[in-house]
């Protein structure tokens, strides 16, 4: 069967943009068992020669800071134990926040392919020096995208396609 690559990020990071660039018009939307897990998106992505299963853990997410990193602990759970490939979204402009380093702990024991995508580079000029403090995560090279001026799209899904 394909392979499946999940989403993971804080809320607000950009998730859903990228996913509905990579995804187009091949979004089904996933019901889970009331109080198990949160809904997810999945979609069926084709790039180049590969095709993939792509999710969105993100769902409906919280407004309250308390359960932020909860729900994050549940969302990189879930990753972990269904997809091949995890991507890890940040956001440039907010910065390697604390949350952001607990969710790369738990990737990182769980030893799953992970690339790393600092969001909302729009202007590469202008933020490529901020994604370098997102080394400090410990998992791997932060490769600057932007979901919504559709910039380092290529270069991510050659990383992910490179670990399947
Ligand atoms: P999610 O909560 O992680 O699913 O994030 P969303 O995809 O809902 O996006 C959150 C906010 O960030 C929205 O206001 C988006 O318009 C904005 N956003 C998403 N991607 C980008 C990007 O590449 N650049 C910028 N500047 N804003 C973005
Ligand atoms: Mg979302």
């Amino acid at each position: 069967s394909k392979p499946v690559v999940a989403i993971v990020g804080r809320p607000n990071v950009g998730k859903s943009t990228l996913f509905n660039v990579l995804a187009g018009d091949n979004i089904a939307i996933v019901k889970d068992t009331p109080g198990v897990t949160r809904d997810r998106i999945y979609a069926d992505v084709n790039w180049l020669d590969y095709h993939f299963t792509l999710i969105d853990t993100g769902g409906i997410e919280p407004e309250s800071k308390d359960i932020i990193l909860s729900q994050m602990r549940e969302q990189a759970q879930i990753a972990i134990d269904t997809a091949d490939v995890i991507i890890f979204l940040t956001d440039v402009r907010q910065g390697l926040v604390d949350a952001d380093a607990k969710v790369a702990d738990m990737l990182r024991r769980s030893h799953k392919p992970v690339v790393l995508a600092v969001n909302k580079v729009d202007n590469f000029d202008k933020f490529l020096p901020d994604v370098y403090e997102f080394y400090n995560l410990g998992i791997g090279e932060p490769m600057p995208v932007s979901g919504a001026s559709r910039l380092g799209i290529g270069d991510m899904l050659d990383a992910v396609v490179g670990h399947f």
